[in-house]
């Protein structure tokens, strides 16, 4: 008799343990994917931390890598968030089913809708501008006005493009389909690839380093591209432009994240994501890599404030996602390479 209660005791203390125990863990680590490399995301981890208690692992690696995973690992995946940048890769996430969508007032309030899925599986936490870039020794910013602009036989053999296989590329053209429509998009695409000086290149920086060595004398690339070799080469020859400020406004993406359709700490991952999206991580979140708060309350670093303000374009980046396969058909029968 005395050995039953005694386990019975036992079973008792046991299954309290387990069951705070479990609880405990719960509470205290959320496992993030990330296509950020570990210096653009731990200060953020860290200040989360420092705030909350609740540990931030993370797993860093491309982006179509970690979708491969997470979609291998399926119900068993360590993973509850994903954060990655191109709003085309987070649609992507959602297409495969991999994110779960969160209601969230204070996501809601941070970020604008233009920069989060309609369907709210994925929210942004960066904005990153792609924009004209140019010779000031060979171009005056008067002789500047849209990305369609580029297309015209003025600017012929004096353009240089990154890679049409670049998906900041794929998504600049999706969402010109968005707005112009098909017919209009692959005129302008015909045209810029009309008027390239050179083969298109492997990165952004390449890009503005043949307009700086005038090889071209204009391109398109992320803003933080031109502040970080700007910050490496202060004298070279480059300067920003804010191209479609009379029409609908310079093409934006994002950063962002999505909580995963399998998350073990989903409350916890959701609060990090909110963190995210707030004052003290949004400071950070855009000065590390020189990009853009997404929540408007919030200043860039003074160095990107000095590049001056310009119009977003409004434009749901969802586009990016939902256009992009007739993006890259429409690159290549213009013959962007
Ligand atoms: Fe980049």
């Amino acid at each position: 008799m005395l050995r039953i209660y005694f386990s019975r005791y036992l079973v008792a203390i046991f299954s309290c343990v387990a069951l705070f125990g479990a609880n405990f863990s719960y509470a205290e680590e959320v496992v993030v994917y990330s296509a950020r490399i570990e210096k653009l995301i731990k200060p953020m981890f860290d200040a989360f931390t420092k705030d909350t208690g609740i540990s931030v692992k993370f797993v860093t690696d491309n982006a179509g890598v970690l979708l491969t995973r997470l979609k291998a690992e399926g119900k068993n995946t360590p993973a509850d968030m994903l954060i990655t940048t191109d709003a085309g890769n987070l649609w992507e996430a959602a297409r495969e089913g991999l994110l779960e969508p969160i209601e969230s007032k204070t996501l809601e309030a941070n970020i604008p809708t233009h920069l989060r899925d309609p369907k709210k599986q994925w929210f942004g936490l960066s904005v990153r501008a792609r924009t004209i870039v140019y010779n000031t020794r060979k171009v005056k910013p008067a002789e500047l006005s849209t990305y369609e602009d580029l297309a015209n036989s003025k600017w012929r053999g004096r353009l240089c493009l990154r890679t049409s296989k670049k998906v900041y590329n794929q998504s600049l053209v999706a969402m010109m389909i968005s707005e112009y429509g098909k017919t209009r998009s692959e005129k302008i695409v015909r045209g810029w690839v009309a008027n390239l000086a050179t083969d298109p290149l492997s990165d952004d920086t390449k890009a503005m380093e043949l307009v700086a060595a005038g090889k071209c004398d204009v391109t398109i690339v992320n803003s933080y591209y031109y502040g970080r070799l700007l910050k490496k080469s202060p004298s070279l020859p480059l300067a920003i432009f804010w191209p479609n400020q009379a029409e609908s406004g310079v093409h934006v993406n994002i950063s962002g994240a999505g909580v995963t359709k399998n998350a073990k700490s989903k409350h916890a991952a959701v609060r990090l994501l909110e963190f995210l999206s707030s004052e003290k991580a949004q400071n950070l979140f855009a000065d590390v890599n020189m990009e853009y708060p997404v929540n408007p309350k919030i200043k860039p670093d003074p160095a990107v404030m000095a590049w001056g303000s310009f119009k977003q374009n409004q434009l749901n980046v969802v586009a990016a996602g939902e256009l992009q396969t007739e993006a890259v058909k429409l690159m290549d029968r213009a013959g962007y390479r």
